[in-house]
């Protein structure tokens, strides 16, 4: 097996240390154009293409995560801990779970499987409770109407 390439050095910029501020501000898991549309607030002359170039370095060195969810758009989380997440199937926001991993989920596995388990995901998929407002709003006022 051939040596892994050599680390690159971790240059933080003031432009990646503002997107990573504004990814922590945010909270959430913002896409790479919604965390542009936060970032080019304090850095106006910033591209979409270098914030999402950004990102993904920020990625590879580990101070941010992408997540992979089930959804077309990449979602990035500052939170680089271990978590689960749940996802609207309707607006596709993904939120942590505020719960623990459960690690027995692997080693239950364990003896099912000749694999080392090394980790888990888990990702639970819903309706978050703004669509649920909008959608009995949208029945009720059908319902009203003649
Ligand atoms: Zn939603
Ligand atoms: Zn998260």
């Amino acid at each position: 097996m051939s040596d892994p390439p050599p680390k690159r050095r971790l240059r933080m910029t003031r432009q990646r240390r503002v997107i990573l501020e504004e990814l922590k501000k945010l909270k959430a898991h913002p896409t790479a154009d919604e965390v542009y549309e936060v970032v080019r607030e304090r850095l106006p002359r910033i591209s979409l293409s270098t914030v999402y170039r950004d990102l993904e370095t920020l990625c590879e060195w580990g101070k941010v995560r992408l997540l992979e969810v089930g959804c077309a758009k990449k979602h990035f989380d500052y939170d680089t801990r271990d978590h689960y997440h749940v996802r609207c199937a309707r607006c596709g926001r993904v939120e942590n779970l505020p719960v623990e991993p459960f690690t027995y989920l692997e080693q239950a596995f364990r003896d099912l499987t000749d694999y080392e388990v090394t980790g888990h995901k888990l990702e639970l998929i819903g309706i978050c409770p703004e669509c649920k407002r909008k959608e009995e709003e949208e029945k009720k006022s059908k319902e009203e109407a003649p």
